[in-house]
């Protein structure tokens, strides 16, 4: 075929119809999930992503259908597994924006252990977690975020147990990105979203989700608007010298005191601590002269393994 006849590859613009999938959304009437997939959208249309290198990840819940409905490429993995398989993803191809969307109760009960120990490597992946503390997708048990005397409908008597403070684990833990906002507030998640996705490092932001169906009374968007409130304006979690451990030590001191002064009827939203720059596990893995799989070469140009498996078959040979 004559070059000429080639027709020029054009890429549209970005924009909320591109992000439509075909799959049915078939969240209950009210759920602030539909918000939240609505803000994800815009957030990637803000960010100027490329759908083709956008991943949506999720573990198991109601929230966790979020991939199916945005047309970027997805995984619905398994219950409280979607950060590692979020790591892995983002560690084999660092060129990939690699979004979580899972519940409160598949990120801070199921998967607590994956939640705590990806602050240590502070991978460059987001991580937004629908929390309406409740498991809702087995009919509304207390999830770890149910408050201490809470009565839910999918609980007998109230809540025995206390809640988690994710927030404040997420800063211990080591995550340098840490916010809050809530599913019914479009412009606040997107903005949100849009920060966590340009961040550099591992961000936590947990979205405060209605579920009219098993948490009616304390996740509707009337009790959010009185029991929510942006941090106040002179508050500021950003570190600005980010080789200055002291004043990471500072922010990461205020952030938590802030939230330790929070009260379950009165939660602030907003950017509690951001450190952007600080080493993610890309840097040292560079730093340790290891290139991510995307740009190791294993094979020639006629397809063929450049790869000698030979030396671990025979370790592994009985
Ligand atoms: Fe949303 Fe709750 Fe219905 Fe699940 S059960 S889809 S969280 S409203
Ligand atoms: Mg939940």
């Amino acid at each position: 075929m004559n070059e000429k006849n080639i027709a020029p590859v054009v890429t549209p613009p970005l924009t909320l119809a591109s992000l439509t999938s075909d799959a049915i959304n078939d969240w209950c009437p009210g759920c602030a999930d539909s918000g939240i997939v609505l803000a994800l959208k815009n957030a990637i249309v803000a960010a100027g992503l490329d759908l083709k290198k956008t991943v949506s990840i999720s573990g198991i819940g109601c929230s966790s259908k979020l991939p199916h409905l945005v047309n970027v490429n997805g995984v619905h993995t398994l219950h409280g597994r979607p950060i590692p398989f979020a790591e892995g993803i983002k560690l084999a191809n660092p060129e990939l924006t690699v979004i979580i969307d899972s519940g409160d109760g598949d990120t801070y009960g199921i998967g607590a252990g994956h939640f705590v120990s990806a602050g240590r490597r502070n991978v460059n992946i987001k991580l937004f977690v629908h929390n309406n503390g409740v498991y809702a997708l087995t009919k509304g048990q207390a999830s770890p975020t149910l408050p201490e005397g809470r009565k839910v409908k999918g609980i007998p008597e109230p809540n025995i147990n206390g809640a988690l403070s994710p927030l404040a684990i997420a800063i211990l833990a080591g995550y340098t990105f840490v916010g809050r906002t809530q599913g019914y507030n479009l412009k606040e998640q997107t903005d949100l979203m849009v920060k966590a996705i340009k961040h550099k490092g591992l961000a936590l932001l947990d979205i405060q989700q209605g579920c009219p169906t098993y948490n009616p009374e304390f996740t509707n968007a009337a009790w959010f608007s009185q029991h929510l409130h942006p941090l106040p304006s002179d508050y500021n979690g950003v570190v600005s010298n980010p080789t200055d451990m002291d004043e990471v030590n500072k922010k990461k001191l205020q952030a938590i005191n802030t939230l330790l002064n929070e009260t379950t009827e009165s939660l602030n939203t907003g950017v509690f601590f951001q450190w952007e720059n600080a080493d993610t596990f890309e840097d040292r893995l560079i730093k340790r002269g290891i290139k991510p799989p995307l740009t190791q070469v294993i094979s020639d140009k006629d397809g063929k393994s450049t790869i000698d498996l030979s030396k671990v078959f025979e370790e592994l040979s009985v």
